[in-house]
């Protein structure tokens, strides 16, 4: 029985396609690689389910992608042999987002497309790009394993519902109509599909595959009869980590890209490498060039696209790389570790260490590559990351040096809020005889900018780190100290410029330690056991008193976070 049903989108499916339909059309083209994309994702899919049910693959062993268009009809169909998808399956994958937050990430949406548009790539643009260029999308699938009667067919030509029926569906795999828009029947031509597959899918593990032209007629008579239509790969079909370096163009690597992490926009840079020896693997790292919406958000995906030898395992292998280094994206393909290895394995198999920290330095190597041959690129990546890389120290404290090289800063040299000074940049500038790095945190930049702990360093000329994210009281705690010179917090025990303060500074320390004291002592006598101590000092230059924490008080910042957490 068919037993076809009416079903709503999910609200922020139907938002998102709403967002897609609307403020996509300028780049119509990227239907057909997320469609590709997905055909070939079934297609790893089948391959490692087949690892251990080969009779999965037997019946039809040959992975393939098809793309036909029928020009009278407005038609432009993608087809695939690969995993398929049940009836339950088709209405989660197609009817929701399933992405954790995403309901309360989709109510920042403002309205303003222009806007809203960048939120779509956080998302990855996926399945409903086929709107993009459709009016009417129906889907034909059926499970590899299930029976003919097993098929499904999906159908929606609105942007509030779809219909799900049980059909009859002769072989296992997936195929998606598009019923083109007026406006898209461009994309219904042979030549044109050639070419944007070449630009987007070139990279696509298996065949993607048209009709082999017509061979001009008159030339080979005999072949007249009736023939199968045949098929010709109009890709490389080539795993695109497996070729040579040198072989692979720039588009290339970001095309894949693209394939593999759902963002659209191009990364920052990546890093390509085969090993052999001790360990035998390939990976390839990338930077983006966007953060996604969930990057702070603990049960978010994250990690890498684990194949051995050439057979997709899985998705967010989140084993290899870092907590710090979540917002990395790519791909592992290991000769080490055994074809059915699962999370548990993963977790206790001794490569996975070893790999994990080998990649860790390539990644932070990449970054220094980065820092010193574009500035402006290394800049937007600090902006994007630069506070999920302040918890390395505390993760990773074997890479601290490495990891202290990358972190920049906002400091009163240069006082702006752009965080763009390195540590060793700020050590060059340290005055004689002074062995701290100092720092002042605080909530916001306005407020550790005119902070009053900052006016004898001002004063001086000594330059003091202006820290304002959430970590970084934290970051600094476990950093300790770079080059030698320890952190220390400016709003902190009694203060001590080291060698900076000279035979003058001295007598006038002095000369005001006693000039005050009288007054030191009556101001004790009324705060009495509200303070532990209180002072004279030349610290302050326009500000009549201030307040320090003792040298092993829990710095401002992290008070203010536990007193706002109720403790
Ligand atoms: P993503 O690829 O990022 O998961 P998409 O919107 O592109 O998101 O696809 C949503 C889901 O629909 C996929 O995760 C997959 O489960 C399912 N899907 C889409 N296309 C196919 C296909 N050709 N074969 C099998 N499953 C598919
Ligand atoms: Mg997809």
């Amino acid at each position: 029985e068919a037993h076809k049903e009416s079903h709503g989108f999910q609200t922020e499916a139907k938002q998102l396609l709403h967002l897609m339909i609307h403020s996509l059309y300028s780049n119509k083209e990227i239907f057909l690689r997320e469609l590709v994309s997905n055909a070939s994702d079934a297609a790893d899919k089948l391959r490692f389910e087949a690892l251990s049910k080969p009779e999965l693959l037997a019946e039809d062993p040959d992975l393939r992608i098809r793309i036909e268009f029928d020009k009278d009809a407005g038609t432009l169909t993608i087809s695939d042999n690969g995993i398929g998808m049940s009836r339950d399956e088709v209405i989660e994958n197609l009817g929701t987002i399933a992405r954790s937050g995403t309901a309360s990430f989709m109510q920042n949406l403002t309205g303003d497309q222009k806007k809203d548009a960048h939120l779509i790539g956080q998302f990855g643009v996926g399945f409903y790009s086929a709107f993009i260029v459709a009016d009417k999308v129906d889907v034909f699938t059926r499970r590899a394993g299930a029976d003919a009667s097993q098929g499904v067919h999906w159908e929606c030509s609105g942007e509030a519902e779809y219909s799900v029926e049980n059909v009859e569906w002769p072989n296992r795999g997936t195929r998606v109509v598009l019923h083109l828009k007026d406006d898209a029947t461009e994309f219904a031509d042979d030549w044109r599909l050639r070419s944007i597959i070449k630009k987007y899918s070139d990279h696509i593990a298996i065949p993607v595959e048209m009709l082999k032209q017509a061979a001009p007629a008159g030339e080979d008579d005999e072949s007249k009869e009736e023939k199968a239509p045949e098929f010709e790969a109009v890709n490389a079909a080539q795993a695109l980590w497996t070729r040579p370096r040198s072989e692979v163009k720039s588009e290339e690597y970001q095309e894949f890209y693209k394939h593999i992490s759902h963002d659209f926009d191009d990364p920052l840079t990546w890093s390509h490498n085969r090993v052999e020896g001790k360990l035998d693997y390939t990976s390839l790292l990338y930077i983006p060039a966007r953060a996604p919406f969930d990057l702070y958000q603990r049960d978010a995906a994250r990690g890498l696209k684990l194949y051995v030898q050439r057979t997709f395992i899985m998705d967010d292998a989140e084993q290899f790389l870092p907590l710090y280094l979540r917002f990395v994206k790519g791909v592992l393909d290991s000769n080490d570790l055994p074809l059915n290895v699962s999370r548990e394995i993963l977790q206790k198999d001794q490569n996975t260490d070893a790999i994990k920290s080998a990649l860790t330095k390539r990644v932070l190597d990449m970054l220094d590559k980065l820092s010193k041959k574009d500035a402006d690129q290394y800049q937007k990546f600090w902006d994007l990351f630069g506070s999920v890389m302040k918890e390395g120290p505390a993760e990773d404290f074997s890479n601290k040096e490495k990891i202290a090289k990358l972190l920049r800063f906002s400091t009163t040299h240069t006082d702006s809020d752009k965080q763009d000074q390195s540590l060793e940049a700020y050590v060059g500038r340290m005055k004689e005889g002074q062995k701290h790095i100092y720092y002042v945190c605080a909530d916001n930049f306005a407020t550790a900018k005119s902070s009053p702990y900052l006016e004898v360093f001002r004063k001086k000329g000594i330059e003091v780190l202006l820290l304002t994210d959430q970590v970084d009281e934290w970051f600094v705690g476990h950093m300790q100290e770079f080059d030698g010179k320890q952190f220390q917090d400016v709003a902190k025990g009694a203060l001590d410029l080291g060698d900076a303060e000279n035979e003058d500074d001295k007598a006038e320390r002095e000369k005001v330690e006693k000039e005050a004291g009288a007054l030191v002592e009556r101001v004790k006598e009324v705060l009495e056991s509200r303070v532990e101590d209180v002072r004279a000092t030349t610290r302050l230059v326009d500000s009549p008193a201030c307040l320090v924490a003792s040298d092993n008080d829990m710095g401002l910042q992290m008070r203010r976070i536990l007193e706002q957490a109720g403790q």
